[in-house]
């Protein structure tokens, strides 16, 4: 047990603070079921103002321990800076996307730190690991999970959470990567947007875990409703030409095809205006929603299958 302190031991649940470092405190629940079995791993709060994938950690640390076999270990909030901040994608400490410093680095900077601890101490002795996303504050989307390409044990995690598409990755920043490179099977799940909290986004969430919790053989599989297969696609990203307005004339959910004109980039002071076009046919899995927009940043994600 990497994580639980030793007042923890031979309690069916425990909750408390764990200290990634000193001063740094963060909240964690361990609940052992009815029986030993495979031991699954929830983080949320990576993007830790995507509160609906936050909400659907802390509902899940209410489980009861009889509810099923193996060991859940739930981090609900694991960049707590951007928590209480409300801070889209970046950690306070450092101005760095924790979701892209992964593995992580125990003598870089607070975000490269947390990262090494969670890959290093939380995922350690672990069979499956989940992050929960949530629609960050400027984005929309449709529910998704991704999971890295060549990984067939993380695809079928993917599929049993449900969720109606599921996206092949081959990024190596991002923390399901890192478990993957462990040899633990593991999937983002993403749900909600624009931060907010809704039961939509936390219920498709919280039942994303307990589909994986059943295809993991911590539950009965009989006992999950039944749910479509989702749609195995790639995720395409177009970024902003350069830094200025950005008017999005699409949605989460539309199909475009390819040459469409999906939105427009502008100027400040209206020297010039760039159709933004589509580069894929396929159904848009999401967008950012706000005004500004910065040279380079994601624009829309289309999902190609
Ligand atoms: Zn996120």
């Amino acid at each position: 047990m990497a994580l639980a302190p030793r007042e923890a031991s031979g309690k069916a649940s425990w909750t408390g603070f764990v200290e990634p470092e000193p001063g740094l405190q963060i909240p964690c629940t361990i609940i052992r079921g009815r029986q030993p079995g495979p031991k699954l791993l929830v983080t949320a709060g990576v993007h830790g103002a995507e509160y609906s994938s936050i909400e659907a950690a802390r509902r899940l640390s209410r489980l009861a321990p009889d509810a099923f076999a193996g060991e859940l270990t739930i981090l609900p909030i694991l960049n707590i800076g951007a928590f209480f901040q409300h801070r889209a994608f970046h950690n306070p400490s450092d101005d760095k996307n924790v979701n892209r410093v992964f593995p992580g680095d125990p003598k870089g900077t607070a975000s490269d730190r947390l990262a090494h601890w969670l890959v290093s101490q939380a995922m350690s002795g672990m069979d499956g690991y989940i992050d929960l996303h949530g629609g960050d504050i400027v984005e929309a989307l449709m529910p998704f999970s991704i999971y890295p390409d060549t990984h067939a044990r993380s695809r079928e995690l993917a599929i049993a959470s449900g969720l109606p598409f599921a996206s092949a990755s081959n990024r190596k920043v991002h923390s399901y990567a890192a478990a993957v490179g462990l040899g633990i099977p593991a999937v983002l799940l993403e749900a909600g947007q624009n931060g907010l909290v809704t039961e939509e986004a936390v219920g498709l969430l919280e039942g994303g875990v307990k589909g994986v919790m059943a295809e993991l053989g911590m539950t009965a599989k009989a006992n999950q409703p039944a749910k479509a297969a989702p749609r195995l696609v790639r995720m395409e990203v177009a970024t902003a030409p350069d830094a200025g307005y950005w008017t999005c004339t699409t949605r989460p959910g539309a199909e475009v095809r390819k040459g469409d004109r999906v939105g427009t980039v502008a100027d400040l002071i209206g020297r010039w205006e760039k159709p933004i076009l589509a580069e894929h046919s396929g159904p848009v899995l999401y967008h950012l929603t706000s005004l500004a927009v910065n040279k380079s940043q994601a624009l829309i994600g289309i999902a190609v299958s």
